[in-house]
């Protein structure tokens, strides 16, 4: 992951480079066998390249998943306010409606559970937590 993933796309690129760079200089009269094999390597340095920025597209598509939901959570945690334990939402934020939501499971996990209120009494249908 991460820059790891990037040094293994600059070393397989080099390769590449260094490899089709020797490959210019072959004589393809004289040198054929040479230039086969050179151009096997060329190939495979290139599925290894393909290979490795396919990897760290992966990864940049889940660190963008992960930044939107920070993004997501800095902006409802704004509109939330503690009354008894529990968190209200004001208004409408990030697609959650205004109403009661668990603070436990929102501090743990970053969830946004909205309460139910089964027996009059406020309670996390996931956690279970109960508000009074
Ligand atoms: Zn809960």
């Amino acid at each position: 992951m991460g820059l790891a993933n990037f040094k293994m796309a600059l070393d397989a690129a080099g390769k590449l480079y260094e490899t089709a760079k020797a490959l210019r200089n072959i004589d393809l009269k004289l040198e054929t066998a040479k230039f086969k094999d050179s151009m096997a390597d060329l190939l495979n340095q290139a599925a290894d390249l393909k290979v490795t920025i396919s990897d760290l597209t992966n990864e940049n598509r889940l660190l963008e998943e992960e930044i939107n939901s920070f993004k997501q959570r800095k902006n409802i945690r704004v509109k939330l306010h503690l009354v008894n334990g529990y968190y209200k939402l004001d208004e409408e934020t990030e697609g959650f409606k205004f109403g009661n939501y668990c603070s436990s499971c929102f501090e743990k996990a970053g969830l946004m559970i909205p309460l139910t209120s089964p027996l009059e009494v406020l309670t996390c249908p996931s956690c279970k937590a109960h508000y009074e």
